[in-house]
C-alpha cells in the first residue's frame, strides 16, 4: 500500500487526455482505507470512442470488498461522531477542489465514458454542487420534538445507518457516485462505492481529493469491479444500507440480497420516459429540447425521454420539427466535442443497432438520420428518428439506451395518457401545452417520479428528488430527500418527574 497526500496527485492522471488518439492516462488502483492499493485483478478499459485501450483498472475481488467494509465500520463512528458542519466543511472543500481541477476530471468522464466533453464538463460542475449542497443542507436537516403533555419529552432526530454501499452504473459515474456519497457522507455514513469496471475514473479521483482536503481514512473508499464485487458488497453482513442504480435486473438480485439481511435499499432503475404532446402545444419550444434530452450522451441516460406521443393535429409539423436535430447531430470522439460521442461498448453498439433493425422491420419509419462518419473505429450508432411506431412493439416499449426516438400517435388527451402508461417504467415524463389547466391536469396523471411541464431537464437538478415507480425503482436520490434516505429516525423519549 501506499499513501497517496499529494495535492498535484490527480494531475498525473492528466498523461495523454489532451490526446485525441489511444493515449493512456495510466493505472487505477483500489483506494482502501485511505490509501491506494495494487489490486488482486487489473481490467483493460476499454476506450469507446476508439475500441483501444485507455487505461488498466483494478477489478475489486470479494475479499477486496470485504477490507474495504472493514475500514468503513473502522470509520463510522468517528465520522458520525462529527457536527453536521464539521462534515458539510468538509464536503465543501470536495466540491472546492473538484471545481479546481474541473478540467482534468471532465476529460477523464468524457474519455471513460464516451460523451461529448461539453457534457462530460456539465457533470463535473454537477458534481461539485452534489458536494456543496449536502455539505450545506446538511446543517438544516433538523429533527422533531412531539407534544405529549408536560409530563415528557419526545424528540426525534436523524441518525446515519452506518455503512452504505453504493453501486454505480457506467453511464454517468461522475454525477451518479456525487449525488449518492454526497448524501451519504453529509448524514454521516462511511461508504463504499463500487463504480462499473468500464467507467470508474472520476469516482476514483474523488477519493483522492477527499483525502487532500482532509476526509478522514476510511469514510469513502472507491472499488471498480463487475458482478462478483457488487454481490459482494449487496451481500455483506456489514453493510447497511445498499443503494444501486442500473438494470432492473440487477437492481432486482441487489434488492433480494439486501431484503434477504434485513437492510434497507434505494432502486434507481431504467426508465422509458415518454414527452406528450397534446393538442396546443407550442412546437418551437418541444422540438429542441426533446431532441437534446435524447441525444445527450448518444441516449444512455435514463431519463432521456424516448418516447414521443403527440396528438394527431400536431404531428407533421413536431417531426418535422424534430427531423433536422438528427440529421445535422455530428458524431465524434468525445474529445472533439460532437453532438453525440459513441456508446459505451462493442456489445451496447450491437444491442442498439439490433433494436434498430427490429423497428425498420416492424414497419417503424425512418424521419431523420444522423449521417455515418467514415474512419471511426469506436462504437457509434448515428441518432435515428422513427415515426409511426406502434405501441405493441419493442421500440415502444423497452429501454434502448442508444440514441434512437420512437414518434407514436394519439386522438385525445385520455389516450395520451394511456400510452405514457403502457410501459412497465415510471421515471419522469413531460406534457406539453400552452393551455397550462389541460397541462397540469395531464401532468399530474402521469405515474412517475418526475413530471415535467413545457419543459424538460433530464433527471433534473441537484434540489429535486428524483426517482421512479413500478420497474423504474424505488427510494429518492437528489434534494434534501436523499438526506432521509442516508439516515434513520431516532425517537428518545424522557420521562419527566413531578410535572
Ligand atoms: P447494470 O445493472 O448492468 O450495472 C450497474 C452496476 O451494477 C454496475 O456497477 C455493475 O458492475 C453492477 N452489478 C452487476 N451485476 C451485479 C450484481 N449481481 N450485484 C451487484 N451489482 C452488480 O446496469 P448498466 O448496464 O451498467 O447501466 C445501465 C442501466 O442503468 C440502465 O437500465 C439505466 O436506465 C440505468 N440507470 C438508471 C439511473 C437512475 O438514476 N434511475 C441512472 C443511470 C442509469
Amino acid at each position: 500500500m501506499s499513501t497517496d497526500t499529494s495535492p498535484a496527485n490527480l494531475h498525473e492522471l492528466r498523461g495523454g487526455l489532451d490526446d485525441h488518439g489511444t493515449a493512456l492516462p495510466g493505472t487505477f488502483p483500489l483506494d482502501v482505507g485511505g490509501e491506494l492499493r495494487e489490486p488482486t485483478t487489473w481490467v483493460k478499459n476499454v476506450d469507446p470512442a476508439t475500441a483501444g485501450t485507455l487505461a488498466t483498472v483494478a477489478s475489486a475481488t470479494p475479499d477486496e470488498i470485504d477490507d474495504a467494509v472493514v475500514a468503513a465500520r473502522g470509520a463510522a463512528p468517528g465520522w458520525a461522531a462529527l457536527a453536521p458542519s464539521q462534515r458539510g466543511t468538509l464536503l465543501r472543500r470536495l466540491a472546492d477542489v473538484v471545481r479546481r481541477d474541473a478540467d482534468v476530471l471532465a476529460r477523464l468522464e468524457t474519455r471513460d465514458t464516451g460523451k461529448p466533453l461539453t457534457q462530460g464538463r456539465a457533470d463535473i460542475t454537477a458534481a461539485a454542487r452534489y458536494f456543496d449542497f449536502y455539505g450545506s443542507v446538511v446543517e438544516g436537516l433538523l429533527g422533531d420534538s412531539i407534544p405529549l403533555g408536560p409530563g415528557s419529552l419526545a424528540v426525534v432526530d436523524h441518525q446515519p445507518h452506518g455503512v452504505t454501499g453504493h453501486i454505480v452504473p457506467w453511464n454517468y459515474p461522475a454525477q451518479i457516485t456525487a449525488r449518492s456519497v454526497g448524501a451519504a457522507l453529509a448524514a454521516g455514513n462511511a461508504t463504499v462505492v463500487k463504480p462499473a469496471d468500464e467507467a470508474p475514473m472520476v469516482a476514483l479521483a474523488y477519493a483522492r481529493l477527499a483525502r487532500e482536503v482532509g476526509f478522514p481514512a476510511g469514510v469513502l473508499n472507491v472499488l471498480p469491479g463487475g458482478a462478483d464485487a457488487g454481490s459482494a458488497l449487496t451481500a455483506h453482513p456489514d453493510v447497511d444500507h445498499v443503494s444501486f442504480t442500473g438494470s432492473v435486473a440487477t437492481g432486482r438480485l441487489v434488492a433480494a440480497a439486501t431484503a434477504g439481511r434485513g437492510r434497507p435499499t434505494l432502486l434507481e432503475l431504467g426508465g422509458k420516459s415518454a414527452h406528450v404532446v397534446l393538442e396546443g402545444a407550442d412546437v418551437s419550444r418541444a422540438a429542441p429540447v426533446i431532441a437534446r434530452a435524447l441525444l445527450l450522451h448518444a441516449g444512455q441516460t435514463c431519463t432521456a425521454g424516448t418516447r414521443v406521443i403527440v396528438h394527431e393535429s400536431l404531428h407533421r409539423e413536431l417531426v418535422a420539427a424534430l427531423a433536422p436535430h438528427f440529421e445535422a447531430a455530428t458524431l465524434g470522439l468525445g474529445l472533439t466535442d460532437p453532438t453525440v460521442g459513441p456508446v459505451v461498448s462493442e456489445q451496447q453498439a450491437r444491442r442498439v443497432q439490433g433494436f434498430l433493425e427490429r423497428a425498420e422491420s416492424e414497419g417503424a419509419v425512418v424521419a431523420g438520420r444522423a449521417p455515418a462518419v467514415e474512419g471511426l473505429t469506436g462504437f457509434f450508432v448515428p441518432p435515428v428518428l422513427f415515426d409511426q411506431v406502434s405501441q405493441d412493439t419493442e421500440l415502444f416499449a423497452e429501454e434502448v439506451f442508444g440514441p434512437l426516438l420512437a414518434v407514436t400517435m394519439v386522438a385525445s388527451d385520455d389516450e395520451a395518457i394511456a400510452a405514457a402508461h403502457n410501459s412497465r417504467y415510471g421515471l419522469t415524463g413531460a406534457v406539453w401545452c400552452q393551455d397550462i389547466d389541460r397541462a397540469l391536469r395531464t401532468a399530474r396523471g402521469l405515474d412517475v417520479g418526475q413530471a415535467y411541464v413545457n419543459g424538460y431537464a433530464p433527471g433534473g437538478g441537484v434540489e429535486l428528488p428524483f426517482g421512479g415507480t413500478r420497474d423504474s425503482g424505488y427510494g429518492r436520490e437528489k434534494g434534501v430527500e436523499a438526506l432521509r434516505e442516508y439516515s434513520r429516525m431516532r425517537t428518545l423519549f424522557v420521562d419527566i418527574a413531578g410535572a
